[in-house]
C-alpha cells in the first residue's frame, strides 16, 4: 500500500507537520511552572465541577509561576450556543480565576487559535502524517454497518467498537478504498491502534496515585466525516502544542486514558501528567449519587449568582472539598489571602466527593459576618444592581440609613456578629422591612382583640425619644396592663395564670412593625424607622 499517496489523495491541503513545534515552542517558565488549561465545551451551561476543576488548576498554575488558558472545545457544532464563552469567562470571573491567556483572554497569543474549529490545519496536518505512516486509514463504515457490529458482539459477549477483527477497514485494499473514494462515500479516519489488550500498564495519576490501565486497541475516530477531529485527538494535539504541563479532568475522562496514551506515543508527543479528578455527589436519601442537571439547580453556576452567594465563600467550600488540609489551615488564617493557602495535587480526593449545601450556607454565614456594613452594602449593591427590583434597588439612596440598618442587622463589628445573612438575595429579603412596611403575618397566638388592646395601648405611650430601658418599661406597663406577665420566673411556674407574658406583648409589637417574629432588637429598629413610622406601622397594624 502506497501510505503516502493515500495520505495526499485524502488530506491534499494539509500542510505538512514540520514548523508546528517551532511556532509553538516549548514555554519558557520556571522549572517547577504548571501549566493548566480549562477546556470546556461552549454548551452554554457552566456547572459546578467547571468550578471544582477551574479552582484547582488556577491555584496549580498561579502557585507555581505558571500558566493558566482557556480554550474552547467547540469541535461538536450541535452542542454550540451563542455568548457560551462570555458565559464561561463571567461565571469563573465571579469566582476570582483569572486566566493568562485563551478564548477571549487579553493575553500572550503565541499558542493561538484557542477555539479547536480554528485549528483544523494543525489537526490536518498530523491526521496526514498518520495516514502516510500507515497508522491512520479511512473508514467507510456506515452507521448501520456499525450498529449491526454492535449487536453482534452484544450478543456474543464481546467488548463492543472497531477493533481486531471486527476493524473491517483496517484491512481494505488499495483498490476497495480508491473505489469507494472514486464512489464519492463518506469515510472518517481512524487510528491504527497497536495496542494489545492483554498488556496493563502502570499509570500514576497525579490525584489517583497509581492505576493500572488497559492498554488501547480500539481503531478510534480521530477525524470526522465532516474534517474536523474528535476529542481525543484534539486533546492530543492542542494540549502538546499548547504546552500543558499537568490536565487536570473530571473523572469521566479515565475511561480514554488507554486513548490517549496511545495517541501521545504515536504523534511521539511527551506525555503531560494527568489528575483526574473525582466527581462531586450529593447525598439524596440513602444513596449518594452524583449531582444532576435535572434535579440539582446548585449544580449550575447561575444559581450561586443569582441567588446572591458571596464568591468567597463558595470558593472556601470548594477548597475544604478540593484539598484535605485546607479547613485546618483556614481556621488558623481566617484573615489571610485564600492564595496564601499552598494547594496540593497530592491532597486532592480520590473519589467522590460530598457537596452539601448546608455546609456551603454555614460558610456564607460566617464569611458575611466578618464583613463591614460598608462591604456589605457593596456586596448587596452588586447584587441588586444585576438581580433585585426596582424597589430593592431604591434601598441604596439613603446610604446613611441603610448602614445604620446593616450594623443593627449585622451586629457590631468587632463584638459578636448575628450570622443572619447567608446570601444577597436572601439579605435583602431580610432587611426589606426597614424599607417597605410589611406584610404582618398573624402568627402570634394572642388573641386579635387583646392584640389591638396591645397595639393600642403601646402607641398611646410611644415616645420616639425614649432610651430603650425608658421604652421597655412601656412595654411592659402595657403589659401588666392586660394582664400580661412581666416576671419571667412567676409566669414559667404558673403559665396558667396568664394569657401570656411580655415577650409575647414584644413579639405582638414585632410582628406589627417588622412583620416578623424573630429581628434585631426592636427598640433599635423603631430608632431607625423613625418616629412617624414606626407610629404609621403601629396605626395600619391596628387598622388590619
Ligand atoms: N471538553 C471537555 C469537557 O468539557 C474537556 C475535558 C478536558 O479537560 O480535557 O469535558
Amino acid at each position: 500500500m502506497n501510505y503516502q499517496k493515500l495520505a495526499e489523495r485524502l488530506l491534499p491541503d494539509a500542510p505538512s507537520v514540520d514548523g508546528f513545534e517551532s511556532k509553538y515552542p516549548p514555554r519558557n517558565l520556571g522549572m517547577n511552572a504548571e501549566v493548566t488549561r480549562l477546556a470546556p465545551s461552549p454548551t452554554g451551561f457552566i456547572h459546578l465541577g467547571n468550578l471544582f476543576v477551574a479552582i484547582a488548576n488556577e491555584r496549580i498554575a498561579h502557585q507555581s509561576g505558571g500558566v493558566l488558558f482557556l480554550r474552547i472545545e467547540d469541535t461538536d457544532l450541535k452542542r454550540k450556543v451563542d455568548g457560551a464563552v462570555e458565559a464561561v469567562k463571567n461565571a469563573l470571573c465571579y469566582f476570582d480565576i483569572k486566566f493568562d491567556e485563551g478564548a477571549e483572554i487579553e493575553g500572550d497569543n503565541t499558542y493561538a487559535p484557542w477555539y479547536q474549529r480554528q485549528r483544523a490545519d494543525i489537526y490536518h496536518a498530523f491526521v496526514k502524517k498518520l495516514i502516510a505512516q500507515g497508522r491512520a486509514y479511512p473508514c467507510f463504515c456506515t452507521e448501520e454497518d456499525l450498529s449491526s457490529l454492535r449487536e453482534t458482539q452484544t450478543a456474543q459477549k464481546e467488548i463492543t467498537g472497531y477493533y481486531g477483527k471486527y476493524a473491517k477497514c483496517r484491512n481494505l485494499s488499495e483498490d476497495e478504498i480508491y473505489r469507494n473514494l472514486d464512489a464519492g462515500k463518506p469515510y472518517v479516519i481512524r487510528l491504527k491502534s497497536m495496542g494489545n489488550p492483554e498488556n496493563k500498564i502502570k499509570f500514576q495519576d497525579a490525584i489517583k496515585g497509581e492505576i493500572t490501565v488497559t492498554e488501547n486497541d480500539q481503531d478510534i475516530v480521530i477525524l470526522k466525516s465532516d474534517g474536523i477531529p474528535t476529542y481525543h485527538f484534539a486533546h492530543a494535539i492542542d494540549d502538546h502544542f499548547m504546552r500543558t504541563t499537568l490536565v487536570i479532568r473530571g473523572e469521566e475522562w479515565l475511561a480514554s486514558l488507554p486513548i490517549h496514551l496511545e495517541l501521545f506515543q504515536t504523534l511521539n508527543f511527551a506525555l503531560p501528567r494527568y489528575g483526574h479528578n473525582c466527581s462531586l455527589m450529593k447525598q439524596d436519601g440513602e444513596i449518594r449519587r452524583k449531582l444532576s442537571k435535572r434535579k440539582d439547580p446548585e449544580l449550575s453556576l447561575e444559581f450561586y449568582r443569582q441567588e446572591g452567594y458571596f464568591a468567597r465563600a463558595v470558593k472556601i467550600y470548594m477548597l475544604t472539598l478540593l484539598n484535605s488540609n485546607f479547613e485546618e489551615w483556614y481556621l488558623k488564617n481566617p484573615e489571610k489571602p485564600l492564595d496564601e493557602f499552598h494547594f496540593s495535587v497530592g491532597k486532592m480526593g480520590k473519589s467522590g466527593t460530598l457537596f452539601d449545601l448546608d455546609k456551603l450556607n454555614d460558610i456564607s454565614k460566617n464569611e458575611l459576618a466578618r464583613l463591614s456594613a460598608e462591604e456589605m452594602m457593596s456586596f448587596l449593591k452588586a447584587w441588586v444592581d444585576e438581580y433585585g427590583t426596582d424597589s430593592q434597588k431604591s434601598y441604596f439612596k439613603n446610604q446613611e440609613y441603610l448602614l445604620n440598618v446593616l450594623n443593627l442587622t449585622m451586629g457590631t463589628a468587632g463584638k459578636k456578629r448575628r450570622k443572619d445573612f447567608m446570601t444577597a438575595k436572601q439579605a435583602v429579603e431580610l432587611i426589606s422591612y426597614f424599607f417597605e412596611a410589611p406584610v404582618c403575618p398573624d402568627e402570634s397566638r394572642i388573641q386579635r382583640a387583646i392584640k389591638n388592646q396591645i397595639l393600642t395601648s403601646f402607641l398611646a405611650s410611644y415616645d420616639h425619644t425614649d432610651d430603650a430601658q425608658t421604652w421597655f418599661s412601656k412595654v411592659k406597663e402595657t403589659a401588666t396592663t392586660y394582664g400580661f406577665a412581666t416576671d419571667m420566673k412567676d409566669y414559667k411556674l404558673n403559665p396558667q395564670n396568664y394569657p401570656g407574658s411580655v415577650s409575647d406583648v414584644a413579639e405582638v409589637l414585632r410582628i406589627a412593625v417588622t412583620g416578623k417574629s424573630n429581628t434585631p432588637d426592636l427598640w433599635s429598629i423603631m430608632q431607625i424607622l423613625g418616629d412617624s413610622e414606626t407610629r404609621a406601622r403601629l396605626e395600619r397594624a391596628i387598622e388590619e
